[in-house]
Parts: structure tokens; C-alpha cells; sequence
């Protein structure tokens, strides 16, 4: 028998805006099958979810709980009647949808509910590029900007939960930008507004993943960057910052943040984080795309000790 034969086999399923894959196994070195639904209807979706569930339990055996990261925002509050639902979201027909109770009924396990990215956050934590590093960010930029919070250990909820894709930011300079506004239609100049994938696109007028390389487009976006990263590192001391999301594959991106950074804290934390640390303080995921996955699979877990 292997170490991982001992851990308890548990269902992942990262909930996003486009896709919901879904996983069974026991941790990251053993992860039995996973799968992938587009997202469309939550009953459409969810119906697709529990039914590959039910199959993967066949073909695998019981699973003892279900971990779900999802898109949100979402209720997160035990004592809240709509805990377990994604409510406000600005996704068609996706408001206030329960899917940890439906989950619940279904398959009588303890489900472990949070966001995708402290969801990712805490598996980059257990098993990836933060291991036992807190407190602890994991921020993803991809079709929107999400960030998740790890502090002593717990990932960080609140009055809702961190939200740090719509952190302010002081408009870009001398853009070349065809559309320079913030596409965000919440806020004037928000993070999200200016860097996820769709506001690149806007705002460039050539979809992200086709921008070349030398493209000015790209200092703009590490700025914008580097002030959410700024904010952040003054308000939660951070040990550890993380970047992920299709936008972050870029691969000159990473170098750019930690210059503008740098150039933007100007000497004020004397810190090495801030300093000739830097490389190891702004980092790829360890997990690369898997993060969102396996650390729902961690959010099952906690769910079931929590339970015994
Ligand atoms: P999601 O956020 O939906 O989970 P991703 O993190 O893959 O998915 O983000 C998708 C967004 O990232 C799209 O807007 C896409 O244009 C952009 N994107 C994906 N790959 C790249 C890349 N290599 N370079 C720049 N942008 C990319
Ligand atoms: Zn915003």
C-alpha cells in the first residue's frame, strides 16, 4: 500500500464562468479520471456534474466528500441561508444558484464550498509553489481577474471574500490603447477593467493571446499589475504572490510586474520580498493550470475532517 492509498478519495470540481471540470482521487500525485463540461445552464450544468459523478463513483468507488470551487461571488457564510450558492454574479441566469445542497441530497457526502482561486490559493499552499509559505496570494488573470487569500493557515473570508480583481488602479498612461477606458462595468478603473483577457482584447483591438510579444500593450499591463500587487503587498504582507491564468502563459509578463513593482514601492519596505527576493515573491503557479483543481479536492478534504 502507497502513502496516498491512505487518504480518502474525494470529488473535485472547479465551477468556472466557461467550464466546469470535474475530478476524482485522493491528491495530486493520484487523481483516478477528470472531465470537462461547458458551462451553460446551472441545471443543464450541475445535472452534467452530478451524472459524471455518479459514473466516476462507479467506476472508481465511493467518494467520501465533494470539494467545490467556484466562480462567484458566492456565500460563504455558515450561518447564512443561501450558504453555498454563487449569488450576485453578472453571469446570465447564474444568480443566487445553490450547489452545495443539490450536491448534498445527491450523494450524501460533506461538500467543501469556496471560491476558485482561494480554492487555488490553498492548493498551491499544500502542494504547489507556496508550500507552507503564509500568509499566502494566489491571483489569477484570465477571463476575469480573481485573487484568493490564504492568513495563518485559513483561507481569508469575510463579509464576503476577497475581490481583488476590482482593486482600484490609477488609469494607464500614455496608452496606445484603441479604446483606453476601463471595461469594467462596475468601476472607472479597476484592475479587471484593463488586464483580464477580454478587456485586452477591447482595449487592443487584437485578442490577448495574439499580441506579439514586443507589444506595448504588455508594460501596460504589468502596471497595471504592479499596482494591484502593490496594494496588496501593503495591506495583507504577503510572503508569497502568485500569478496564474491564461494571460499570466505570457512569459515576459512575470519579469515586467516585478520591475514595475519594484519601481512603484520605491524603496519604502525594506523587505527582501521587495528587494533581491523578488523572484522567489512574484511566481508562476507550481501547479500550473491544475491549482484551481486540486485545491478543490484539499476543500473536500477539509470539509470531511471537519465533519468527522
Ligand atoms: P478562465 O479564466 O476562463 O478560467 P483562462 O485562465 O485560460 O480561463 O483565461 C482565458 C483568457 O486568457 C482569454 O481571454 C484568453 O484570450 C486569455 N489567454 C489565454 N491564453 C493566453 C496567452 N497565452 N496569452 C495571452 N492571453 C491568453
Ligand atoms: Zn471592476
Amino acid at each position: 500500500m502507497s502513502a496516498s492509498d491512505k487518504q480518502p478519495l474525494i470529488a473535485a470540481i472547479e465551477a468556472g464562468g466557461t467550464k466546469f471540470v470535474c475530478g476524482i482521487g485522493r491528491g495530486p500525485h493520484e487523481i483516478l479520471d477528470t472531465h470537462r463540461i461547458e458551462t451553460t445552464t446551472p441545471e443543464e450544468t450541475l445535472e452534467a456534474v452530478s451524472r459524471w459523478l455518479s459514473k466516476a463513483k462507479a467506476e472508481h468507488g465511493h467518494f467520501e466528500a465533494i470539494g467545490v470551487g467556484s466562480f462567484g461571488p458566492v456565500d460563504l457564510d455558515p450561518k447564512s441561508e443561501t450558504f453555498g450558492y454563487i449569488t450576485t454574479t453578472p453571469k446570465p441566469g447564474w444568480q443566487h444558484t445553490d450547489v452545495v445542497t443539490r450536491l448534498k441530497n445527491r450523494f450524501k457526502v460533506p461538500v467543501g464550498f469556496d471560491t476558485d482561486v482561494n480554492a487555488a490559493v490553498l492548493g498551491e499552499y499544500l502542494w504547489g509553489a507556496g508550500q507552507g509559505i503564509d500568509p499566502l496570494v494566489y491571483i489569477t488573470v484570465g477571463t476575469g481577474v480573481g485573487g484568493g487569500v490564504l492568513v495563518n493557515g485559513r483561507l481569508l473570508h469575510g463579509a464576503l471574500h476577497p475581490e481583488i480583481g476590482h482593486l482600484a488602479v490609477p488609469p494607464p498612461v500614455n496608452s496606445l490603447a484603441v479604446q483606453r477606458e476601463c471595461q469594467c462595468p462596475f468601476h472607472r478603473s479597476c484592475v479587471e477593467g484593463y488586464v483580464c483577457g477580454p478587456a485586452i482584447a477591447r482595449r487592443w483591438g487584437v485578442r490577448a493571446d495574439s499580441l506579439p510579444l514586443e507589444h506595448p500593450a504588455w508594460e501596460e499591463i504589468a502596471d497595471v499589475m504592479a499596482h494591484a500587487l502593490m496594494n496588496l503587498t501593503l495591506t495583507l504582507s504577503p510572503r508569497r504572490i502568485i500569478l496564474g491564468g491564461g494571460v499570466m502563459e505570457q512569459p515576459q509578463l512575470i519579469p515586467l510586474i516585478r520591475g514595475r513593482l519594484m519601481h512603484h514601492l520605491n524603496g519604502y519596505l525594506l523587505i527582501p520580498q521587495t528587494g533581491r527576493e523578488i523572484d522567489s515573491y512574484i511566481v508562476s503557479p507550481g501547479l500550473g493550470a491544475r491549482s484551481g483543481l486540486l485545491g478543490s479536492l484539499a476543500l473536500g478534504r477539509m470539509a470531511l475532517d471537519a465533519s468527522r
